[in-house]
């Protein structure tokens, strides 16, 4: 039986891989430190004898006997809200920690892939962002601790495949949604979700005119695991290319809830809020066959019956977070 170590295994992709994989028929074990994950998101693994989790910080190294055959990188925390908290934990994960799995994956002779993200792309200047578009990022401003962490990782990646060939996998991950977010970790969808829960009006940042491009959780599943398989060395961009401003995706998603009468509220945008987003996905459709299948009304439907399963006290203890941290003065 191949194994596969997947970091981050608590939090919502890493959740969501760990199931995938057992379903495929690996053996599991995961690592996690719950700095943003939950150990609920793995509590119906327990027990299994394919899965085994050690809860481990992985920004100090981690040594394991048993062959591993495959490593997925998913710790780091991935909300702006979450990674403003704690930014030395976020780019120790990305960096520390990256170098910790690719060393392992040396030892072990396994193949590794690693979480980035569209981030790397900061505030684009190309519409819609490609792999050979080098991005538009700000290396001092507030977002720099997740993006620079992030840019580093994929540049330490190449490194150990250029003089160690180790075999590498970089997937940009776009703004993916799903069952298993924290609906306090700060990200849109789950922000939004919890006003409605609570009967608040939703808070949109700026005018609401930035856009993003939302990927339903077992469509980036599919993608990563067909990316795994592959044999291509180098960053793949896996999202879903429909595109919708912030203010419009409120409005749909009041919509959607029959909430006429919640309003939405403006809120001063973050800095460097990237204004666009949306992958060009047409590199996985070439090597992967890949492009997402659940529009945004059957993902947020899913995604919804997940927070309204959640316990009035769990709906209560996710109140609204305080940005001002981050709000530009
Ligand atoms: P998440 O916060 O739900 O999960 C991250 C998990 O990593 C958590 O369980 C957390 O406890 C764990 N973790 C963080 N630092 C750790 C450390 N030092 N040691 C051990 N565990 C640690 O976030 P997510 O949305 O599941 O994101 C997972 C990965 O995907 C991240 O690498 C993120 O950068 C990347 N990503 C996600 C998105 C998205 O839209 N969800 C977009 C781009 C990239
Ligand atoms: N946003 C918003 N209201 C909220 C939370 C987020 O308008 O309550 C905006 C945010 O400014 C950004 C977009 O929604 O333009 C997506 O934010 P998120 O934190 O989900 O992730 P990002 O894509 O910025 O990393």
């Amino acid at each position: 039986m191949e194994r596969v170590l997947i970091t981050g295994v608590a939090g919502f992709i890493g959740s969501h891989l760990a199931d995938r994989f057992l379903a495929e028929g690996f053996e599991v074990v995961g690592l996690d430190n719950f700095i943003t994950g939950n150990p609920k998101n793995i509590e119906h693994l327990s027990g299994r004898d394919d899965f085994r989790f050690v809860k481990h910080d992985v920004s100090v190294p981690f040594y394991i006997d048993e062959k591993i055959d495959y490593v997925l990188h998913f710790a780091s925390p991935a909300s702006p809200v979450d990674y403003l908290k704690i930014p030395i934990q976020t780019m120790k994960v990305g960096s520390l920690g990256t170098h910790n799995m690719l060393g392992l994956a040396k030892k072990h002779k396994a193949r590794i892939l690693v979480a980035s993200t569209s981030e790397v792309y900061g505030d684009p200047l190309v519409h819609p962002q490609k792999e050979d578009y080098w991005g538009n990022v700000n290396p001092v401003g507030p977002r720099s601790v997740y993006d620079e962490a992030k840019r580093f990782q994929e540049a330490l990646t190449m490194a150990y495949y250029r003089f160690h060939s180790v075999d590498v996998r970089i997937v940009r991950i776009f703004n993916t949604y799903g069952p298993r977010m924290r609906l306090n970790d700060g990200r849109v969808i789950p922000a939004f979700i919890g006003q409605i829960l609570r009967g608040e009006n939703l808070t949109v940042f700026g005018d609401g005119s930035q856009t993003r491009s939302f990927c339903y959780i077992d469509d980036q599943v599919e993608g990563i695991y067909r990316l795994l398989m592959s044999d291509y060395v180098g960053p793949v961009n896996i999202g879903n290319p429909e595109e919708i401003s912030i203010l419009d995706f409120a409005k749909e998603l009041l919509n959607l809830t029959n909430n006429s009468e919640l309003q939405i509220d403006f809120k001063p945008l973050p800095q460097d809020d990237p204004k666009r987003r949306c992958p060009d996905i047409s590199l996985a459709r070439d090597l992967l066959d890949w492009e997402p299948r659940i529009g945004r009304k059957e993902g947020m439907k899913r995604t919804l019956d997940y927070f309204h399963s959640l316990t009035p006290e769990e709906i209560k203890q996710a109140e609204h977070k305080d940005f001002s941290r981050y709000i530009k003065p």
